[in-house]
């Protein structure tokens, strides 16, 4: 008989990871972000960049779903190359990511957020001949002690995501709630 060699860490590793992009998967970062919200001290921050390819339709359309999904890993490269290997970076569903910041506030959340910006906006993604630009759109919301859950983060960097969108896309909101505590 040939072993089975595969180990409870690798189990866990395959069933919360996304098979295409290596990325977490949704029901990870929930895991991970309520626990981390519960456990955080007085002076700990967390935040949470949510972050939506704009126009990925047209991709799709223009170079078929094969093209689309060739984007889909590139731009997760990019994210995962944009944080530290602490933070989880989660694919939350077909072209939109979840990324959470431990120990970062919202300036430096700010921070990430731009330069994720720029880099997705410099990456061509070589596909069919052509070389693929896109750009993304970026909410941002940091924990509020004692209010926020992990659904409850989550969703003000959703609707400061859809503020992005509605500004004319390929640029960064902060969550009303917080744009308050910025210094600058
Ligand atoms: P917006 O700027 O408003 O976000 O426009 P959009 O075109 O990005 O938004 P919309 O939600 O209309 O389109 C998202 C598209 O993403 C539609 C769907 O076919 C595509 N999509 C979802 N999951 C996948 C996937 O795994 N692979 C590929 N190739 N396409 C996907
Ligand atoms: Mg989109
Ligand atoms: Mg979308």
């Amino acid at each position: 008989f040939a072993a089975i060699a595969i180990n409870n860490s690798q189990l866990l590793e395959m069933s919360t990871t996304d098979i295409m992009t290596h990325l977490k998967q949704k029901h990870y970062f929930f895991t991970v972000v309520q626990e981390k919200i519960e456990s955080l001290r007085k002076t700990e921050h967390l935040s949470v960049l949510m972050i939506d390819i704009d126009f990925f339709k047209s991709i799709n359309d223009k170079y078929g779903h094969d093209g689309g999904d060739t984007v889909l890993i590139s731009v997760a490269n990019v994210l995962k190359s944009c944080v530290r290997n602490s933070d989880v970076v989660s694919r939350y569903g077909g072209e939109e990511f979840v990324v959470a910041l431990f120990g970062m506030g919202i300036d430096g959340a700010c921070r990430v957020a731009d330069r994720i910006l720029r880099k997705i906006a410099e990456t061509e993604t070589e596909y069919a001949g052509d070389k693929i630009k896109v750009t993304v759109s970026i909410g941002i919301a940091e924990c509020l002690p004692k209010k926020d859950d992990a659904k409850s983060i989550t969703k003000r960097a959703d609707q400061a995501m859809y503020i992005s969108k509605q500004k004319g896309r390929n640029q960064v909101n902060i969550s009303p709630e917080n744009a308050k505590q910025l210094s600058d």
